[in-house]
C-alpha cells in the first residue's frame, strides 16, 4: 500500500522514544530541545544515496540501520554521547513494507543509543536519506583531528578491511548483499558493511584517554591522513600490525586483505592518537569494551601516511589503484 505524507510520518513517529530533554517533538514546525548547562553541542550530518553509497537491492532494514548508524560514527569520533536526530527522506514510492522496513533497522539501532528522533521532512523524489545528528560533550573535551601529538601511538578498533571484503566480493558478483550467506565468513563480511557497528562507547570512553580521533569511513590511510593534515604531523604505519579478521584472512590473499584494511572504507571502526603512556589504560579498555585495540603506527613529525609492509606502496599491488 502506498502512504500518502501524513501517514507516513505518523507511522515513523509512532516509533519514536521519549528523551526528558525533547521539550517538543515531531508534529509541530521545529523542535525544541533542552541541552545540559555547560555542554557543547556536536552536531554532524551525512546523507546516503541509492546507487552511490548502498546498492540499490539493499533491504530497506538494513538502509534504516546505517543511514543512522554513519551518523552515530562521526558522533563516536568526536567523544559524544548522542542525544537527537532528524531524518530528511526522500522517497520514489513509500510503501507501508518499505517504511516499516526501514523503520526497524533504524530505531533498533537509534532506542540502542538512547538518540531520539525529533523531526524531519519527507520528499518524493530517488531514494536519498539524510540524517543529522546531535550529541554532547563537557565543554573543551571533544576528540578533535587536529589534536594529535607527535610521539603518539595510532590505534584502531575492531578488525578494518571486512566491509571493503564483502564490498569487493557484492562487486564482482560473488556476494549477495540482500540475505545471509551460509558460509559464516562471509556472512560475517556482509554483516559489518550491512550493519556497521558505530563505536559509542569506544568513543565517549576515549575522552581524557586519546587525542585525536576520526572514524574509519573512507579507508584508514585517507582518514588517518585527515588526521595527520589538521594536526600538521605524519604518521608511520605498520602493515604488519594490522588486525585482520579470521574472516578476510581466510577469503582473501594476505595482500588482498591488508589492501581491504589500508584503503577499503565503510567500517566505521575509530582511529585515534593517544600518548605510549596510555598503553596500558587502552588495554584495559579493550577489556572492559570487549573490542579489539590495535596499536598500528607513530605520529611523526612528518607529513602524511607511510605504510611499511604496504604492497600497493611497493608498486606490486594493483587490484584497487
Ligand atoms: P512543515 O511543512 O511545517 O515543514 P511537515 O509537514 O514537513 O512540516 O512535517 C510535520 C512534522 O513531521 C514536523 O514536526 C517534521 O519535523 C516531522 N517530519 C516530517 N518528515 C519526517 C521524517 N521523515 N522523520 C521524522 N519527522 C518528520
Ligand atoms: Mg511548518
Amino acid at each position: 500500500m502506498s502512504l500518502a505524507e501524513f501517514a507516513l510520518i505518523n507511522r515513523i513517529r509512532v516509533r519514536t522514544r521519549e528523551r526528558a530533554d525533547v521539550v517538543l517533538g515531531i508534529g509541530d514546525d521545529a523542535a525544541l530541545l533542552q541541552p545540559r548547562a555547560g555542554e557543547q553541542l556536536v552536531v554532524t550530518a551525512d546523507t546516503l544515496n541509492s546507487g552511490v553509497h548502498f546498492p540499490a537491492e539493499t533491504p530497506a532494514g538494513d538502509i534504516g540501520w546505517k543511514t543512522l548508524a554513519v551518523n552515530l560514527s562521526d558522533l563516536a569520533s568526536m567523544g559524544a554521547r548522542p542525544a537527537w536526530c532528524t531524518l530528511a527522506l526522500s522517497l520514489p514510492d513509500a510503501t507501508t513494507d518499505w517504511i516499516d522496513a526501514f523503520a526497524e533497522g533504524f530505531f533498533a539501532l537509534a532506542d540502542a543509543h538512547d538518540i531520539v528522533l525529533i523531526g524531519g521532512d519527507t520528499t518524493r523524489g530517488p531514494l536519498s536519506l539524510s540524517v543529522t545528528a546531535m550529541g554532547q560533550v563537557p565543554a573543551g573535551t571533544a576528540l578533535r583531528r587536529d589534536a594529535a601529538q607527535a610521539g603518539d601511538d595510532i590505534w584502531v578498533s575492531g578488525t578494518p578491511g571486512d566491509a571493503a571484503g564483502a564490498l569487493r566480493a557484492w562487486q564482482a558478483g560473488t556476494l549477495d548483499v540482500r540475505q545471509p550467506h551460509v558460509d559464516p565468513r562471509w556472512e560475517a563480511l556482509r554483516l559489518r558493511l550491512a550493519r556497521p557497528t558505530p563505536r559509542v562507547a569506544l568513543g565517549r570512553a576515549l575522552v581524557g584517554l586519546a587525542h585525536a580521533a576520526v572514524d574509519v569511513s573512507d579507508g584508514l590511510i585517507a582518514d588517518l591522513g585527515h588526521i595527520c593534515a589538521r594536526s600538521g604531523l605524519g604518521a608511520q604505519l605498520d602493515a604488519t600490525a594490522l588486525p585482520l579478521s579470521d574472516a578476510l584472512r581466510g577469503l582473501f590473499a594476505d595482500a588482498d586483505a591488508r589492501q581491504c584494511a589500508l584503503r577499503g572504507g565503510d567500517d566505521y571502526e575509530l582511529c585515534f592518537t593517544a600518548a605510549p603512556a596510555r598503553r596500558d589504560a587502552l588495554a584495559a579498555l579493550a577489556a572492559q569494551l570487549q573490542l579489539r585495540l590495535t596499536c598500528i603506527g607513530t605520529i611523526t613529525d612528518g607529513q602524511g601516511v607511510a605504510c611499511d609492509g604496504d604492497d600497493a606502496g611497493a608498486g606490486g599491488y594493483q587490484h584497487f589503484g
